[in-house]
């Protein structure tokens, strides 16, 4: 595996005679980005990774400065997936001067959930992602389901700006209880750590509730008050329409059109492919670390 630090190494590095696939990521990697990798060497024949900590997604009182840097390590898990090429910038190699030109996504997605407790945080995503991929120009682009927000949005983003980009979704990597593996997992203490799946199991529990019937709005207050009773700080816990992160408004919603981003040319072709799917997502702070997580399921039986 090569690595490069600028951009026009980067260009002269790619093999554009192969398929390109990309998996963009913040560095200090495991297994669930790994798996990233893996996809890419499977649906790609030239694979290139980046890790860098992008400050534009980072609010002033966010994670910026103590955020997890282990690029060795990092290197080494890549070359041994078999990622072929890592660009790894500075920040004056991404950014040598202000990034004034921005990608703003659309409120709907981008200011609900994540957006409304990280205001700004997807615009610096999109905006990195989108220079990333300028920089790359991959055919393939690989992300986490762990971030379904953000991989929608991505998704939106290709799909709008006609990027010639083919995204790809990536199931979410776990721990063996269940936990959703993460960088900032690595903040928590042992007691944190073993309390952390609890974020999951209170999704895998609104799950069950909502298929059983409950209402969506105490199956949320519930959840709020179950975690908040072993001392957490929720920001949200929530079941949303997969395709749009709509609220659900009934089970008139059940058989309505659904918006699809990416594949249905129409939308009864996309509920016939698709049908009832939803999602929970929650995000909590344990301790002083938030995590994030979520649980995407269909109706059907
Ligand atoms: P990050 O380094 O946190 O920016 O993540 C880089 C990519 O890895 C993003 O597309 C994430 O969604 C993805 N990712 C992070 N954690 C997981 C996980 N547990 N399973 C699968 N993908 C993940």
């Amino acid at each position: 595996m090569k690595t490069v630090r600028t951009i026009a190494e980067l260009r002269n590095s790619i093999d554009y005679g192969k398929k390109v696939g990309f998996v963009p990521t913040m560095g200090n990697l495991h297994a669930g980005h790994l798996d990233l990798i893996t996809e890419a060497k499977r649906q790609s024949s030239f694979v290139v990774a980046s890790v860098f900590v992008n400050r534009l997604q980072f609010a002033p009182n966010e994670d910026f400065d103590s955020y997890p840097r282990t690029f060795l390590e990092d290197a080494k898990k890549l070359e041994a997936a078999g990622c072929e090429l890592l660009f790894a910038p500075g920040e004056t190699d991404l950014y040598p001067v202000p990034q004034g030109f921005e990608v703003f996504p659309p409120d709907g997605l981008a200011s609900i959930l994540e957006g409304e407790f990280r205001p700004g945080f997807f615009k610096g995503v999109c905006t990195v992602v989108l220079k990333l991929f300028n920089c790359v120009k991959p055919d393939i682009a690989f992300f986490g389901r762990k971030d379904f927000q953000q991989a929608m949005i991505i998704e939106n983003m290709i799909q709008q700006l006609a990027l010639p980009i083919k995204m790809v979704k990536v199931p979410t990597r776990r721990e063996l209880d269940g936990l959703a593996m993460s960088s900032r997992n690595g903040y928590l203490s042992d007691a944190e750590r073993a309390e952390a799946v609890q974020l999951f199991l209170t999704l895998c529990q609104m799950r069950e509730s909502f298929k059983a019937g409950q209402s969506v709005a105490e199956i949320e207050v519930e959840a709020m008050h179950q975690l908040q009773a072993r001392g957490w700080k929720p920001d949200y816990l929530t079941i949303r329409n997969a395709w749009d992160l709509s609220p659900y408004v009934g089970s008139s919603q059940i058989t309505t059109e659904v918006f699809t981003p990416d594949k249905a040319a129409s939308s009864q072709e996309a509920l016939s492919a698709y049908p009832n799917q939803w999602v929970a997502l929650g995000a909590a702070r344990i301790g002083t670390t938030r995590l994030i997580d979520n649980l995407e399921f269909s109706l059907n039986p």
